[in-house]
């Protein structure tokens, strides 16, 4: 296939235009980069191809999933489980679901907004446990980036002073909703701490955007602006520098190296043509995804670097780690037959359950976090979960429909989102087998997890089942059993993938340095999840936003310096 080569040699060339890439391309352009942004997936606009206003009923499939859409077809992200074309696979035994976004913004079009910083604690944790690994970097070295992102972005909580879960720049958050006053009397009547969440939702004016008017409907993507996407928040003001080229359908293909051993720019498939291409470029951002990225890196190989780049370590792609998750949902009788009330709010849920234990009285090591669901959304398709698991439920015509009516409103759910431990037999690396339609090799897949996060899983479980029979109600299911891993969710499958190049003092044990800047190729950064050092009790895109921006602002004083 013959290459074309673009013939501007750009400042920064970034791959990927995620939480990661958008933050990097914001930052470098705004310090007078000129900045190439490969990006896989298609163009996408929320505030033009949004589907925010949309009725079920306005589609033959009454908003059902698709293949490219599971989350249903008004979801705001292309992409999925399985990509045409694009396949991974995994290890025998091992259970591995990867989720990728194919479009500009990535995952930031339809996640969930929670917004946590990561605490003092979450930078440390070996010093604190003996596990795992600490972070070079403790939190006071992060805290005026999470600032910044804060003031940038907009977030909305509250002020708390609560240990290892620092406060922000918050605009006021929105107050609890029926349900969700229930859950918290119960949870709090159950020694749970229960706080406003924290979720990048603005809710007054902010930097030229309106703030949410309470439709409730974020991840299809936000008409307003007014929640954050890459795509909506970072991407445009870039694009008014005028020092950014979009290059959209560009799937990276490798980092490429001079003879000096530097980074000299990236190649890729322009998917429209299916011809390869190189971007020119003084320094290199990797940005695609925590994997993708250790992907690209495996599968950068020259003489130079025989088995992959910035991997003289041996570690890219190791240390992965996903969150664990866990959820338990009932029916709640007081909730039947609510009389037609307000509960508008913003796309996600107005409390936030923090870790609230001491893991020294507890069999597992770590915590996690609860995330509340229910209520009276905007019905779609499959509402309910099925009529048939309320009592009495289901039938035909008139009946069916008064049973609707009778129990709308009256589930309850909540969701554990915990911490894992690194470990040696969860990693990704090259199939030496398969390549995708680009002729790309692809990853392979290793899990297990281990009995910390088997244990922890058992305490979310019975924690759910106690605040639902607090509430009065019952629970759909019965107990998950030891056989069944406490009903753990699969490796990747909470799509809170981290590490793969991660950060450490170390260029034996680790890819990149505390500046996210690769040990042995001083021109290559990397600006997603990958150089996580650990899992929090958190949810990891406020920290990769925080750190993205942390990185450039040290690649920008690098160049001004001449360093670079
Ligand atoms: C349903 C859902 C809910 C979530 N909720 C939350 C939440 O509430 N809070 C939270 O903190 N996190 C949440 N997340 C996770 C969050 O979306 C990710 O942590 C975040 O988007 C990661 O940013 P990223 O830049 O690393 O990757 P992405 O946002 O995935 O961006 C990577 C981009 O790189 C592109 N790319 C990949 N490979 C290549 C290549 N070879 N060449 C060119 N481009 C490439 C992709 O197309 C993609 O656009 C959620 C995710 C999902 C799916
Ligand atoms: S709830 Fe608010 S932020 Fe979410 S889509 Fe509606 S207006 Fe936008």
């Amino acid at each position: 296939m013959q290459s074309q080569s673009r013939s501007t040699t750009y400042d920064v060339c970034i791959v990927g235009s995620g939480a990661g890439g958008g933050m990097a391309a914001h930052a470098l352009t705004k310090a007078g980069a000129r900045v190439a942004l490969l990006e896989a997936g298609q163009m996408w606009d929320p505030i033009k191809d949004g589907a925010m206003l949309k009725w079920p009923y306005d589609s033959p499939r009454r908003g059902a999933s698709t293949r490219e859409k599971p989350f249903g077809e008004y979801d705001g992200c292309i992409g999925g489980w399985q990509i045409d074309g694009e396949p991974y696979t995994t290890a025998p035994g091992s259970k591995f679901d990867w989720w990728r976004a194919r479009m500009l913004g990535g995952r930031t079009n339809h996640w969930g907004r929670i917004s946590l910083r990561f605490g003092p604690y979450d930078f440390a944790r070996k010093s604190r446990d003996g596990l795992g690994d600490d972070w070079p970097i403790t939190y006071d070295d992060v805290k005026p980036w999470y600032d910044e992102v804060d003031r940038l972005i907009g977030i909305f909580g509250s002020v708390e002073g609560l240990p290892n879960e620092p406060d922000g720049i918050f605009h006021p958050p929105p107050v609890p909703r029926c349900y969700e006053r229930l859950a918290s009397n119960a949870a709090k009547k159950l020694g749970l701490t229960v706080v406003p969440s924290r979720l990048s939702i603005i809710t007054k004016p902010h930097n030229g955007r309106a703030p949410c008017h309470y439709c409730g409907q974020c991840n299809r993507g936000c008409m307003t602006n007014s929640n954050f996407s890459s795509t909506g928040v970072l991407i445009p003001p870039a694009q008014k520098t005028g020092r950014l080229t979009l290059i959209t359908n560009a799937m990276a293909r490798e980092v490429t190296v001079g003879k000096d051993g530097l980074a000299n720019g990236v190649s890729y498939i322009d998917k429209k043509t299916g011809r390869d291409a190189h971007v020119s470029a003084r320094i290199v951002v990797l940005a695609a995804s925590a994997c993708e990225t250790a992907r690209l890196l495996l599968n950068s190989k020259s003489s130079t670097f025989p088995n992959g780049l910035a991997n003289s370590s041996g570690t890219v792609g190791k240390y992965l780690t996903d969150t664990t998750g866990s959820d338990v949902s009932g029916f709640i009788p007081k909730m039947m037959e609510m009389p037609p009330h307000n509960e508008d709010g913003v796309g996600g849920m107005h409390i936030y359950m923090p870790w609230w234990l001491d893991n020294s009285k507890l069999d597992f090591p770590r915590g996690y976090h609860i995330e509340t669901w229910g209520g009276r959304g905007m019905p779609g398709s499959g509402f309910m979960g099925g009529i048939h698991r309320y009592p009495n439920g289901g039938g035909y015509g008139a009946s069916l429909k008064d049973d609707y009516r009778r129990y709308y409103g009256s589930t309850i759910g909540f969701s554990g989102r915990g911490e894992m431990i690194p470990n040696d037999d969860s990693y990704c690396e090259i199939d030496p087998n398969v390549v995708d339609q680009y002729g790309i090799p692809v990853l392979r897949f290793h899990w297990k997890w281990t009995d910390a996060e088997y244990n922890q899983v058992k305490h979310m479980q019975e924690t759910f089942r106690a605040i639902i029979a607090e509430m009065g109600g019952e629970v759909f299911s019965p107990m998950p059993t030891k056989e069944q891993g406490y009903g753990i969710a699969n490796g990747g499958a909470i799509i809170h993938e981290l590490g793969g190049a991660r950060m450490g003092k170390d260029p034996a044990t680790s890819v990149v340095n505390a500046n996210c800047q690769a040990h042995d190729v001083k021109n290559l950064f990397v600006t997603d999840g990958s150089p996580f050092v650990s899992q929090a009790d958190k949810n990891p895109t406020w920290t990769i936003l925080a750190l993205s921006m942390r990185t450039s602002d040290f690649i920008a004083s690098q160049r001004k310096a001449g360093a670079l």
